[in-house]
């Protein structure tokens, strides 16, 4: 068994408001965010890990939420010092904070980057004010274009756009302007995902009107003609770049490389050499985890499992899985799963080389078909 990649995610679970379709682990305030207390207890749960990072070093850190730029880039500055003096940190490592477009948070993005922060993500979600009203953003377009303008000027090492597609009533013609829109920014990397309704939502209790499954597929189709004819390559099933601007942090998770999570509800997946891989979820709560209540659940992954995890992510990426990383990330022979491969060669859902793996364009149509190869007791 060999050691993966090490990332490191920060959760910030506060938002000014929730979203209609967000179903993330994220909590409105009436009162103020307590910021260096959050930070506080954050560092505090990082040091409950070291003794298991041992002398790894951190490749990657993703700070999400929730609205991590609600934070003070003082709280950030605190955060991230702190972060530096207890873990050992590549120096060029991808630092990203998300961020939501409006003006205040926009006006912090330069501290951040003082801080320490290579790459903002934002959530731009659409250029129309309607659509925008609509998904409960607190933002509008207009400082959607400012914020973009910001990151743009300060020579971040990235920064990407998120843009969201099939939103209630939507026209092809609208989604094509926002992505229209979106590429005459020519952000280095962008995430173009279709809104879907998510259990436990306002949107699943109260349903907005969706494009139909044509319309969808048209602007699905479109769209992604128009990112190829722009330039942008598709690296994963939502996720496009400019060459050279993958997210690192992304393309790990994806590669079933190793991180750790702090914060509420953040999730950690651990290697030891010893052949055990750890899962560990943490307290939701923002209360309750600001109580020293840090870790939820810890269990181990079991053998048995580790074929479905490994290629449910792996899958999910568009270039070739080299075969060694299998047998080298999951502790597990190939013939264990041959079959399986077989199964999933007949089908034309991928191919196969001496070296490695590639889904291919059926298999990204029946994705669930080919992932349920792999899961345990499936022959
Ligand atoms: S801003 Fe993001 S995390 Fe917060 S409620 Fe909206 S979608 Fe969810």
């Amino acid at each position: 068994m060999k050691l993966p990649l090490l990332s490191l995610y920060i959760h910030i679970p506060w938002c000014v408001r929730k979203c209609p379709y967000c179903d993330f682990n994220s909590y409105t305030s009436n009162e103020d965010i307590p910021h260096q207390k959050y930070v506080h207890h954050l560092l505090a749960d990082l040091e409950n890990h070291l003794e298991a990072v041992g002398n790894r070093t951190i490749k990657t850190i993703f700070i999400g939420g929730g609205t991590p730029s609600l934070f003070s880039s003082k709280a950030m500055q605190i955060l991230l010092d702190g972060v530096r003096s207890r873990i050992d940190i590549t120096d060029n490592a991808e630092i990203t904070i998300e961020a939501n477009p409006s003006t205040i948070e926009a006006n912090r993005f330069s501290e951040y980057q003082h801080a320490g922060i290579n790459r903002i993500s934002i959530g731009v979600q659409s250029f129309n004010n309607n659509k925008l009203i609509q998904l409960g953003r607190i933002h509008n377009a207009e400082e959607a274009k400012r914020s973009v303008h910001l990151a743009t000027n300060l020579s971040l090492q990235s920064f990407n756009l998120d843009l969201m597609h099939g939103l209630p009533n939507q026209s092809l013609e609208e989604a094509l302007d926002d992505l229209h829109q979106l590429i005459s920014f020519n952000p280095p990397h962008l995430s173009w995902y279709q809104l879907t309704i998510e259990p436990n939502t306002l949107f699943s209790s109260r349903p907005p009107v969706l494009p139909d499954d044509e319309i969808l597929w048209d602007i699905f189709n479109r769209g992604h003609q128009l990112l190829i004819a722009s330039g942008y390559k598709q690296y994963e099933i939502s996720s496009y770049t400019r060459l050279g601007f993958q997210c690192q942090h992304n393309l790990n998770y994806w590669r079933f490389g190793d991180y750790l999570g702090i914060g509420c509800g953040a999730h950690s997946k651990l290697t030891f050499i010893d052949n055990r891989i750890l899962r560990i979820e943490k307290t939701k709560n923002p209360r309750a985890f600001m109580q020293g209540r840090y870790r939820d659940k810890q269990y181990e992954v079991m053998l048995e499992d580790r074929p479905f995890e490994f290629f449910m992510n792996r899958f999910r990426l568009l270039e070739e899985a080299p075969r060694a990383d299998f047998i080298n990330y999951t502790g597990l022979e190939e013939i264990t799963i041959r079959y399986k491969l077989d199964k999933a060669l007949v089908q034309g859902y991928i191919k196969e080389t001496p070296t490695s793996w590639q889904i291919t364009e059926k298999g990204k149509l029946f994705l669930n078909n080919l992932l349920e190869f792999f899961l345990f007791n499936k022959n």
